[in-house]
C-alpha cells in the first residue's frame, strides 16, 4: 500500500479532484475485458503530458508500480494493476489535436475513442482502417499499446502500419518523440515500432501521429455457408486466386453460429449441416467492387457453398454483420467463464488448426466456439467452461494444448490481444531463453527501475508477487 505522502504528491501534480482512493473506483479501474481484477492503491487521472511525466518520475523515485490504462477493454489483463501501485488513466487526454488533409495525418491524444477518430476522419473523406471489434469503446492509446487489429487487417494492416510518430513519457519522466509525420522514415532504430505493441511496459504514449488514406467509396458484402471449414478455406483460396483482396474475410465456425442462434432466441441463421460461415467484404471504386463481388460469389460457389447471401443495401449489410457482432454477447450466455484466445497460424494452416481445436475440445470436455479472421490466420478460440475449480483446470490444460499446437503449426500465441497477464506464463512456448533475455534487456533499457506495468509479458520470477484473481 502506498503512503499518503505519495497520494498528496500526486494531488499536487494533477489536482485533488483527479486522484481517487475510494474502493469502488479502485475496483472499477482494476479490471479490463478479461475476468481478472486487482485494485490499484490509487487511481490518477492526468490531463496533460507534463503531469504524466511528473507522476512517472515520482513512481521511479519511490519504486511505485505505474500502470497505464486506456479504456480498459483489453483482452489480456494488460491494464490490470497486478502489483498494485498507481493506475494512470489516460481518459482525460481525449482530443483530436489536428486533422491534416494535405499531409494525410491525424494527431491525437491517447484517450481518443477509436470510433470517434473513424467518424472524424470519414467526415472529410479519409479513412483510418484499424477496426478492432471494440472500437466503440477502446482508446487509440490502448490500440497502439496492443497493436490492435480487426477484420480489415488482412487488406489494410494493423495499427502499427498507421502509427507514423509518437510522443511518449519514459518511466523516469523523460519525454521522447519517435518517428515523425512521413510514411518513409528510416533514421535510427525504429522506436515507434518498438513502442507499438509493447503493452504499456516501455513508455506511456501521450500523443500519436496517425497515417490516413482516402476512404474507398464503395463496399459490398457477402456471406456464404459451408459444410466444412476445409471447403470455406478452399473458397478463400479461390477468391485470392481470382486476385481479390477482401477488406474483410471473417470465418465463423458451427459452434459459434449455434451460440448466436440460441442467443437470438432459436432463430435458424444457417442451412442445416453448416459447419462454417464466411463473411466477405470488398471495397474500392464502383466498377472494381461490382467485378470483385462477382468473383467472390463464384469462388464460394465453386468451393461448395450451400447458400450465398449478398447485401443489397446498408440495412442488409448490417444484418449480414449481425452474427459477427452478436458473437461476444452470445458466448457469454453459454458458459460463465471464457478463456479468450486469439491465436494466429499461417493462413494455409487454418483447417489444421480448426481440426486441432475440435480434438482438444473433445479430449478436455470443453466447448470451444471459434471464429476470426480467415485472411490472416488469426482465430478467436474461446474455451468455455463452468465456474468451478475442476472446470477451470480442464480449460487451462486445453489452453496449453492449444498453444502447443499453434506453435507446432508455425503460429504465435496472440495475433492482436497481447501477452499481458493472461499468457505471460506461456511466453517460453514461443521464444527461447536467449530471446526472452534479450527482450528483458530492452525492457530494462526503457525502465531500469522496473516500475512500468510490472507482471506483464514475462513469466513471473518472483513467487512473492501474487497473481490477481479472476472476478
Ligand atoms: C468485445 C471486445 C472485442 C474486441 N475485439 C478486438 C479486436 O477485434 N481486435 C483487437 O485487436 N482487440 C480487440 N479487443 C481487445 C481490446 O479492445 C484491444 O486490445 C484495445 O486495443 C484495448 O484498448 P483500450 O483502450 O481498452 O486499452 P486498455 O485495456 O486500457 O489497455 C490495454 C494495454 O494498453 C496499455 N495502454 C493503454 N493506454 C496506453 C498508453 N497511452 N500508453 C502506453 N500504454 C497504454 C495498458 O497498460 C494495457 O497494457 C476486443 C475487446 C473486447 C472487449
Amino acid at each position: 500500500v502506498i503512503s499518503s505522502d505519495i497520494a498528496a504528491l500526486c494531488e499536487s501534480i494533477v489536482g485533488a479532484a483527479h486522484v481517487r482512493r475510494d474502493e469502488p473506483t479502485r475496483l472499477a479501474y482494476g479490471t479490463d475485458g478479461t475476468s481478472y481484477c486487482a485494485a490499484p492503491d490509487l487511481v490518477v487521472l492526468p490531463g496533460r503530458a507534463d503531469e504524466i511525466a511528473a507522476i512517472a518520475r515520482l513512481c521511479t523515485e519511490h519504486l511505485v508500480p505505474l500502470v497505464p490504462r486506456g479504456a480498459g477493454t483489453g483482452y489480456s489483463g494488460g491494464a490490470v494493476p497486478a502489483h498494485g501501485g498507481i493506475l494512470l488513466s489516460l481518459e482525460r487526454l481525449n482530443r483530436i489535436v489536428e486533422l491534416n488533409q494535405a499531409d494525410l495525418v491525424a494527431v491525437v491524444e491517447p484517450g481518443v475513442i477509436t470510433s470517434d477518430l473513424h467518424a472524424a476522419v470519414e467526415r472529410v473523406g479519409l479513412f483510418y482502417p484499424p477496426d478492432p471489434a471494440s472500437l466503440a469503446r477502446s482508446s487509440i492509446g490502448g490500440n497502439i499499446a496492443e497493436n490492435a487489429g480487426g477484420p480489415r487487417a488482412f487488406k489494410y494492416g494493423t495499427t502499427k502500419q498507421y502509427v507514423l510518430g509518437l510522443e511518449a513519457v519514459l518511466p523516469n519522466g523523460d519525454a521522447i518523440r519517435t518517428g515523425g509525420r512521413t510514411v518513409k522514415n528510416v533514421a535510427g532504430y525504429d522506436l515507434t515500432d518498438l513502442i507499438v505493441g509493447s503493452e504499456g511496459t516501455l513508455a506511456i504514449v501521450t500523443r500519436a501521429t496517425l497515417r490516413l488514406i482516402p476512404k474507398p467509396p464503395e463496399t459490398a458484402t457477402v456471406r456464404a455457408f459451408f459444410e466444412s471449414v476445409g471447403s470455406a478455406a478452399r473458397g478463400v483460396d479461390r477468391l485470392l486466386a481470382a486476385r481479390v483482396l477482401p477488406a474483410a474475410l471473417e470465418l465463423i465456425d458451427g459452434a459459434s453460429l449455434a451460440a448466436v442462434e440460441w442467443h437470438l432466441g432459436g432463430v435458424a441463421l444457417a442451412p442445416p449441416g453448416t459447419a462454417a460461415l464466411l463473411l466477405i467484404e470488398v471495397d474500392g471504386s464502383l466498377a472494381a467492387v461490382a467485378a470483385e463481388i462477382g468473383h467472390v460469389e463464384r469462388a464460394c460457389a465453386e468451393a461448395g457453398a450451400t447458400r450465398i447471401d449478398r447485401a443489397r443495401d446498408a440495412a442488409e449489410r448490417e444484418e449480414l454483420w449481425r452474427v459477427r457482432r452478436e458473437l461476444s454477447p452470445a458466448l457469454k450466455q453459454i458458459a460463465p467463464i471464457k478463456f479468450n484466445n486469439d491465436v494466429v497460424v499461417p493462413k494455409g494452416k487454418i483447417p489444421e488448426l480448426c481440426a486441432a481445436v475440435e480434438r482438444i475440445g473433445r479430449d478436455h470436455g470443453v466447448l470451444v466456439p471459434t471464429f476470426g479472421h480467415a485472411g490472416d490466420g488469426n482465430l478467436h478460440v474461446n474455451i468455455m467452461v463452468e465456474d468451478t475449480r475442476e472446470a477451470r483446470d480442464r480449460a487451462a490444460s486445453a489452453e496449453r494444448a492449444l498453444f502447443e499446437e499453434v506453435i507446432r503449426l508455425g503460429g504465435a500465441l496472440t495475433g492482436e490481444h497481447g501477452i499481458g497477464l493472461t499468457k505471460a506464463k506461456y511466453l517460453g512456448l514461443q521464444f527461447s531463453d536467449v530471446e526472452i533475455a534479450l527482450m528483458k534487456r530492452v525492457k530494462h533499457a526503457f525502465d531500469p527501475a522496473g516500475i512500468l506495468n510490472p507482471g506483464k509479458i514475462f513469466p513471473a520470477e518472483d513467487s512473492d508477487k501474487s497473481t490477481p484473481q479472476r472476478r
